[in-house]
């Protein structure tokens, strides 16, 4: 699928800048990209199931969440009327009930705000992935699934990073049986109601997934490797005070039980192993989500940009967003393996923005 105002290229027939990703870093570095007249063009990504199940969805970690009560300037309040005044209605399809809508700005909202400035300043947005690239060439060649190659004399690395699995047989035979990464997504199906669950982890995003999930589940366990949770304070209280959430602690997943050939069966418990006494027990529930952290999503770039060895991408220079490649630039998570907020992630989309606009006045060509 694709946005059919988009099909205009740059005056000599390429992009100055293609943006990859539409995460915060993605649609910040758009605004500043469109209001310094480079006529951006972003890959938003496209909405293949294969997408949904990974985790890579357009509009990147934020559309999979709920609120988001710590991005500044969005304090929590009645923000319905304000949505509704800023946002074309049919982008609306993803907004939870007006209800809702007296807590903190969520996910989904907070990304179709920045979507619909970035669209006001004229940026063009395709909704479909880039696979892979030419970078030895210039300008550069980006290949896409469905909208044929494009060239571009910058482009901005904004693909964030997705969830990772244990990577058990189990798991993956039961995934979209019971098996997820996404709460937000799966969590109100009606095999995971009233029913006890399993969340994987113990950082911030498991206690949001726990929370999330006692909204339907009869029962929520935290399952902790160690014997403490890496989530902050606060998410960490949200956790003990919640009492459908009950945390085991030292304990990892040796199995995913359950029924994989009737796909309405598929989870029915978790083997669990304490790792201070190697006993296993098993856990009675419908569905066990993981919360373990995330891969950053580089692999379309097949080598040709450098990384650090936990894959994320190398900024070259401290407080600049280049890559070792003259010309690329990534921001947000798929360069940050340390802060990972919202907010820091949109910071770096201003400055990959700023440096791409740098380089193609210092190489003359805008
Ligand atoms: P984290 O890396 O913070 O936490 C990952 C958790 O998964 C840890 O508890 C870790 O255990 C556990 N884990 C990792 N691998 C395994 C494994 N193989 N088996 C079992 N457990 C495993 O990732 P998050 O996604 O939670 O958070 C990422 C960033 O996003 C953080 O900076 C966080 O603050 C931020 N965030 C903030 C939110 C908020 O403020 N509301 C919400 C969500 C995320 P161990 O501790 O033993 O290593």
């Amino acid at each position: 699928m694709s946005d059919t105002t988009t099909k205009s290229h740059g005056s000599d027939g390429v992009e100055n800048c293609v943006i990859i990703g539409s995460g915060p870093a993605g649609w910040s570095a758009a605004i500043y990209a469109a209001r310094a007249n480079l006529r951006p063009l972003l890959f938003e990504g496209a909405m293949t199931e294969e997408n949904r199940i990974m985790g890579r969805f357009p509009m990147g970690q934020l559309a999979q969440t709920t609120e988001v009560e710590n991005y500044a300037g969005f304090p929590s309040g009645k923000l319905k009327e304000f949505l509704d005044s800023a946002i074309d209605p049919s982008r609306q399809y993803m907004f939870p009930p007006v209800e809702e809508h007296a807590h903190a700005v969520t996910g989904p909202e907070l990304m179709e705000l920045m979507r619909q400035q970035a669209t006001n300043f004229g940026t063009r947005v395709i909704t479909d992935d880039i696979v892979s690239v030419d970078f030895s060439k210039r300008p550069f060649v980006l290949n896409s699934s469905e909208n044929g190659s494009i060239q571009a004399h910058t482009v901005i690395i904004a693909t964030g990073a997705s969830a990772n699995y244990l990577g058990l047989p189990s798991e993956e035979k039961f995934r979209n049986r019971g098996v997820s990464a996404c709460a937000v997504c799966d969590g109100a199906l009606p095999r995971f109601r009233n029913k006890q669950l399993v969340v994987v982890g113990g950082g911030d995003s498991a206690v949001e997934e726990a929370s999330y999930l006692t909204k339907y589940a009869s029962k929520v366990y935290m399952l902790l490797r160690r014997g403490e949770m890496r989530a902050s304070k606060i998410m960490q209280e949200r956790a003990f005070s919640n009492p459908k959430i009950e945390l085991v602690k030292f304990s990892v997943v040796d199995e995913v039980l359950g029924d994989d050939v009737d796909p309405r069966i598929g989870v029915t418990g978790v083997r669990i192993r304490n790792v201070e006494t190697n006993q296993t027990t098993d856990l009675e529930a419908t569905g066990m989500f993981l919360a373990i952290g995330h891969t950053p999503n580089t692999k379309f770039l097949g080598g040709q940009v450098e990384t650090h060895e936990n894959g994320y991408i190398a900024w070259q220079k401290p407080y600049r967003t280049i890559t070792s490649v003259e010309g690329v630039f990534a921001a947000g998570d798929v360069a940050d393996d340390y802060y990972r907020q919202a907010i820091t992630s949109a910071g770096t989309g201003c400055m990959a923005a700023l440096d791409a606009e740098r380089y193609l006045a210092s190489a003359g060509i805008h």
